[in-house]
């Protein structure tokens, strides 16, 4: 099959021949449809994540058809897949289901976990295996190229909007994907969103106002009322500061990327008063079980700039450079 491959990090996914996987144990075999590129993508290539298996497959917003299936799977609880299902495969690849964390119901805190494109082969490429406990079922109002950013930015999304609680004023910074999908959703929530973009990007506050977004403006300006919780999706460390400055009393900030610089120190008075830091790392299938019954009926829309597979390293390299207009999607078959 044809694959872009990682050989080493900060080098060019190359595209290679390589062996179609096989389905062990508990796996379907999955032909890939589309495959959406995420900002930790680009994280792995620059080596800001360090701990990829090489040579590696990206891609972990996997939309694919079950083309053969483990015979161990059958019976196996939470997998009811048929061959010629659709199916999406997230980050979330496999975990022990063993640990403190999976005991208590934190599965995205797994100790041993394992994540799609980044320490098991992912999807850009023509096949993909994956545990058929961790795949969903996709709601059938998506096309594929559309429902395939879901799988993580509308999932990372959703989780951090989750921990935000009944949050009635909302402020995101880094107002890419993600914040795009949560916006959405809060909106359908009635709660009111306030954008924050880089300093002076007018296009991308306009854009926030014509999404519903009450206020927008650069991350460096005071909103007109405190905040009651802000999602950070940009890897700016010195936004936890500037947040955390706008919140009233009780105010959450969740950090929702894998990647972020240093934090600057801050006064504690802007942590006084139950203020909270918080991150979100992972999924847990719940979070995919539960966005994907709301999704449909918000409706949370995509806006995608569509790629074939060989042309992975012009997708990551627009991303990196912030010249994409809607998420980057591999059109793989
Ligand atoms: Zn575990
Ligand atoms: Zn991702």
């Amino acid at each position: 099959m044809r694959a872009m491959v990682l050989e080493q990090a900060r080098t060019p996914l190359v595209l290679r021949d390589v062996p179609t996987p096989e389905p062990a144990a508990g796996q379907l075999l999955v032909r890939v449809n589309a495959c959406a590129v995420c900002r930790t993508d680009l994280h792995i290539v620059d080596a800001e994540l360090t701990e990829p298996k090489l040579p590696l497959i990206l891609g972990h917003q996997i939309v694919g058809t079950v083309e053969e299936i483990h015979v161990s799977v059958k019976g196996q609880s939470g997998s009811d897949f048929k061959v010629g299902d659709r199916v999406g495969i997230p980050w979330l690849g496999w975990t022990d289901g063993d640990c403190v964390y999976c005991r208590s119901g934190r599965e995205n805190l797994c100790d041993r976990a394992k994540f799609t494109g980044y320490t098991i082969d992912g999807g850009y490429a023509e096949f993909a295996v994956a545990d058929a406990r961790y795949c969903f079922h996709l709601p059938d109002e998506y096309e594929d190229i559309d429902v395939s950013p879901l799988l993580c930015a509308g999932l990372i999304g959703y989780r951090a909007y989750r921990k935000t609680g009944d949050a009635k004023r909302l402020g995101l910074y880094g107002f890419g994907n993600a914040a795009h999908l949560v916006t959405q959703l809060a909106i359908y929530e009635k709660k009111e969103i306030y954008a924050f973009t880089r300093p002076r990007d007018e296009s991308g506050q306009k854009e926030a106002r014509s999404l519903g977004a009450v206020w927008a403006g650069g991350s460096d300006e005071t909103p007109p009322e405190k905040l009651d919780a802000a999602i950070i999706f940009a890897s700016v460390g010195p936004l936890i500061p500037a947040a955390l400055h706008v919140m009233a009393k009780g105010g959450i900030v969740v950090c929702g990327g894998i990647h972020m610089s240093d934090i600057p120190s801050f006064p504690y008075n802007d942590l006084w008063n139950e203020r909270v830091i918080t991150s979100v790392a992972n999924l847990t299938r719940r979070d995919g079980e539960e966005f994907f019954k709301i999704a449909p009926g918000v409706p949370v829309k995509t806006k995608v700039e569509v790629f074939s597979l060989h042309d992975a390293n012009t997708a990551l390299d627009k991303f990196r450079a912030g010249k994409l207009y809607g998420t980057a999607v591999l059109k793989v078959s």
